[in-house]
């Protein structure tokens, strides 16, 4: 029997309408409205589509999203300046910097100039750091997306054994972190690890991050593993693709993501849920400062 699908479609939209909920909840209580900072350097093409669905997805809930568009001649002195003046902005609760900068900017400077707790895509050092300390806050938007869906095929994944197929910060470490926090016994594999397949195979849960169509093969699928695939790859003609031969894994697995429709609609949804999360910081900051300027 082909694997059950693990809609990501579906499950973010519940989220959103959720999420929606919350903020008419605070409008009634006279609470600020949350606001996401969105910048955007450059003209890529994929960024500016990632960037319309991340609005999209705020002008549904009613979080307010505030554009700041730069060229890709910007230095990473005025883009840290702009951040700078964003983290001082008390009516600003979250920003985001839209990935990859252009070559000379170092996006590792950019991240960490972000005040942690308005870093609503979770790259922070200190954010990952809290997750890797089990004192989890703002999590990275796709790992714990990943999670999420995780949660509709298993009540419980202690003890299951999870191979990350991807290292990187924002992906595959943060993923690796999630999954150990669960309880899960987690291997990580990159590009210098030997015989893939027998890792793979190995696996109750295989999650694949690395941005190369067909890396994973459907018959290295364990049977009756659960298998997310992270990847988005265009092909030649157009269509979108993940890092797994779907068709065969599918077969093979109890649970598979499909591409479109599985982890990327999830990043979006995180990505709300910790804006309305850094929106509930904000509120304490104000309450706060009003505190202090009565003399309480
Ligand atoms: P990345 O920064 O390029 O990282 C890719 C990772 O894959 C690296 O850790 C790299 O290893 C590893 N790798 C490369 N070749 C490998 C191989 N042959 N075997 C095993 N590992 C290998 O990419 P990323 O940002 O993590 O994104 C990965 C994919 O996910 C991309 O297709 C991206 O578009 C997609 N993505 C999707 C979403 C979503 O919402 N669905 C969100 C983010 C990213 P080294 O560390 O050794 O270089």
């Amino acid at each position: 029997m082909p694997a059950a699908i693990l809609d990501g479609k579906k499950l973010s939209a519940d989220i959103i309408s959720g999420l929606r909920a919350e903020v008419v909840a605070r409008e009634q209580d006279g609470l600020a409205v949350p606001t996401l900072a969105v910048i955007l350097v450059g003209g890529d093409p994929a960024s500016q589509v990632y960037v319309r669905n991340k609005r999209n997805a705020c002008e549904q809930i009613g979080i307010r999203s505030v554009m700041h568009t730069l060229p890709d001649t910007v230095t990473q002195a005025e883009l840290l300046a702009l951040i700078g003046e964003l983290n001082h902005n008390i009516d600003v609760h979250g920003i985001l910097v839209q990935l990859p900068l252009p070559a000379h900017i170092d996006p590792e400077s950019v991240i960490e100039r972000i005040e942690p707790h308005k870093d609503v895509d979770g790259f922070h050092p200190c954010n990952i750091g809290r997750l890797a300390v089990r004192m989890p806050d703002l999590r990275s938007c796709t790992p714990y997306g990943v999670m999420r869906l995780l949660a509709l095929a298993h009540d419980d994944l202690k003890g299951m054994h999870a191979v990350v197929v991807g290292a990187s910060n924002h992906v595959g470490r943060p993923m690796g972190l999630e999954l150990l926090l669960a309880g899960c016994t987690v291997t990580t594999c990159h590009r210098f690890t030997r015989d893939l397949a027998s890792q793979v195979a190995a696996a109750d849960i295989v999650v694949v991050a690395v941005g190369k169509p067909g890396l994973v093969k459907g018959e290295w699928i364990k049977p009756g593993a659960t298998v997310i695939d992270v990847g988005i790859n265009r092909l030649p003609d157009g269509r979108l693709c993940g890092d797994v031969d779907y068709e065969v894994a599918r077969e093979r697995a109890a649970w598979i993501t499909p591409v479109p429709g599985g982890v990327g609609p999830m990043t979006v949804a995180i990505l709300m849920e910790n804006t309305l999360r850094a929106a509930r910081k904000g509120d304490r900051v104000v309450t706060e400062m009003l505190l202090q300027q009565a003399g309480v």
